[in-house]
């Protein structure tokens, strides 16, 4: 067969359109890149505020360990290299219930013993939990070497053989706690991953964490995503930063042209959308068109939520040893958007020295997470209101820190903040969303393969294209198309 070099266009450069790009440069294609914004990263990215650095996403990236399915493709793009340092960090997160600390610590069994000492009374639950946990960790062992069809369908297969954890699958964890009697626990199972995904995602992502497969390149979101733009420059791409593209071409079922808000026009043998494909087949395919399955997605807002969040960033001075790691108060509920927040994930950057304490100040996240229906609240305010009711909300969260931590008094300097309406300006992902749609059923699960019904040379990934967001789906839907792509 006579191999053809295509002109193929992406349209963003995020993690979903730098693999695609890159992978498809190392085939011989010829690769350009559009993005909106003045930098590459999307919504994994990272700021400089006020001679501060911030990282405005990775919280754990799934995939860095070496010799799994995962890491070789963060290594493909040079997110992870054996240069770069990568930060274990000992807890997946500390529940601080008033005062009672419940650590989701890496050391499965000295959490679950720790666990028992707080609450004898559930011991049996507790052993089960983290049962449950442990085997999640041989299966996603096994998952994050599975490279083909076969392979997938075979953990399909163990999966169903785990009635515990097939019964995850259709629990909330909001119901799974009620087992407990202790409140600092029930409130724990509850709260200690942010977003709305169930259960089962729960177990899958602590035991990911446990195994040692889920942590931090150091430097974060802006560092790593420079790496990926390099490898994707220095292979011959091409990319075109602060361009929207705001139209498509068609002819014959197929793009031919993309326009953009530069005036330029890119002809192109194929077009790769990374963007949310709601954005696409409405503002630039007239809602002519249809994604198979995300439609159906779209309409189950109660099955299918999105995550998107309120995060307001600051430095603190001095010694901040009271917050052991990422932690998750408890707190007097706080009106945020639509929703009454009675948690708050505070974030210290302190595991990260070179790159976030700087004149002996440490910048530290506080994080709440938003839905569809706050997404609309603020749709609703007018633009002064929209700001006042955000610098409230700003103003309640550092309270809230305070509140539990009096000695910060004085300490806290107020940097920025982003909420879905920003993060929706940023990216065009609707309401905001960080991550797609949440797991929260089986039947909330959906998959499409990145086709837009009737358009040959169209492809979808990223985020959207699969049930649960996150960089790892950005990253394994843009692998697949590109493979597509002969
Ligand atoms: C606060 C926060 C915390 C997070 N924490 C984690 C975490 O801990 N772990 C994890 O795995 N994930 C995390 N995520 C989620 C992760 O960042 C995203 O799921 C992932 O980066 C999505 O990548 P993507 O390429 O699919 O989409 P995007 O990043 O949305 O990329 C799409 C790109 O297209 C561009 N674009 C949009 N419209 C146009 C247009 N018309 N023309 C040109 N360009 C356009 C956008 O600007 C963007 O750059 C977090 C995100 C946030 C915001």
């Amino acid at each position: 067969m006579l191999y053809m070099r295509k002109e193929i266009i992406i349209i963003g450069g995020g993690i979903a359109g730098l693999n695609a790009g890159i992978e498809l440069l190392q085939k011989g294609h010829k690769v350009t890149i559009i993005e909106k914004n003045s930098n590459v990263g999307g919504l994994c990215s990272g700021y400089d505020v006020n001679g501060f650095y911030i990282d405005a996403c990775i919280h754990w990236l799934m995939g860095t360990q070496k010799s799994n399915a995962l890491y070789e493709l963060w290594n493909n793009i040079d997110a992870f290299n054996d240069d770069v340092r990568i930060i274990r960090l000992e807890n997946f997160v500390t529940i601080d219930y008033n005062g009672t600390k419940v650590r989701v610590g890496r050391d499965l069994e000295k959490t679950r013993l720790e666990w028992i000492n707080i609450a004898p009374e559930d011991k049996r639950n507790i052993n089960k939990f983290f049962s449950i946990v442990k085997a999640m960790e041989k299966l996603m062992r096994y998952a994050l070497k599975c490279k083909t069809k076969k392979s997938f369908m075979d953990l399909v297969k163990i999966i169903y053989k785990s009635p515990s954890i097939i019964k995850s699958m259709t629990m909330s964890r909001e119901e799974y706690a009620k087992r407990f009697k202790n409140p600092a626990l029930k409130f724990a199972v509850t709260n200690m991953m942010t977003g709305y995904n169930n259960m089962f995602f729960l177990f899958d992502v602590y035991s990911i964490f446990s195994q040692g497969n889920a942590d931090v390149p150091s430097g974060g979101a802006k560092y790593m995503v420079e790496r990926i733009k390099n490898r994707f420059i220095s292979l011959g791409g091409i990319l075109h930063l602060n361009e929207e593209v705001t139209g498509l071409e068609m002819e014959k079922g197929k793009v031919f042209a993309v326009k953009t808000s530069k005036n330029n026009v890119f002809s192109s043998d194929a077009v790769i959308s990374t963007v949310d494909p709601r954005y696409i087949l409405k503002k630039l395919l007239g809602n002519k068109y249809k994604v198979n399955k995300l439609e159906r997605a779209n309409k189950r807002v109660k099955l299918n939520p999105i995550s998107s969040c309120f995060n307001v960033y600051v430095t603190i001075e001095g010694d901040i040893s009271c917050i052991d790691g990422p932690t998750i108060y408890n707190i007097d509920p706080i009106q945020v958007g639509n929703t009454k927040v009675d948690y708050l994930l505070v974030r210290p950057y302190n595991f990260d020295l070179d790159y976030f304490v700087k004149d002996n100040k440490t910048v530290v996240s506080l994080f709440v997470d938003q839905n569809q229906e706050d997404y609309h609240y603020y749709k609703l305010l007018g633009e002064e209101e929209l700001k006042k009711t955000e610098q409230r909300i700003c103003d309640d969260l550092i309270a809230a820190l305070i509140d539990k931590n009096p000695n910060l008094k004085g300490r806290v300097d107020y940097l920025t903040y982003f909420g879905p309406v920003e993060l929706e300006k940023r990216t065009n992902t609707s309401y905001g969303a960080l991550q797609a749609y949440s797991l929260t059923d089986l039947k909330s699960f959906y998959f499409t393969e990145g086709r837009v019904k009737g358009i040959k040379n169209l492809y979808c990934c990223g985020q959207w294209t699969r049930c649960i967001g996150g960089t790892p789906t950005a990253l394994l839907t843009s692998h697949q198309i590109a493979k597509k792509i002969k």
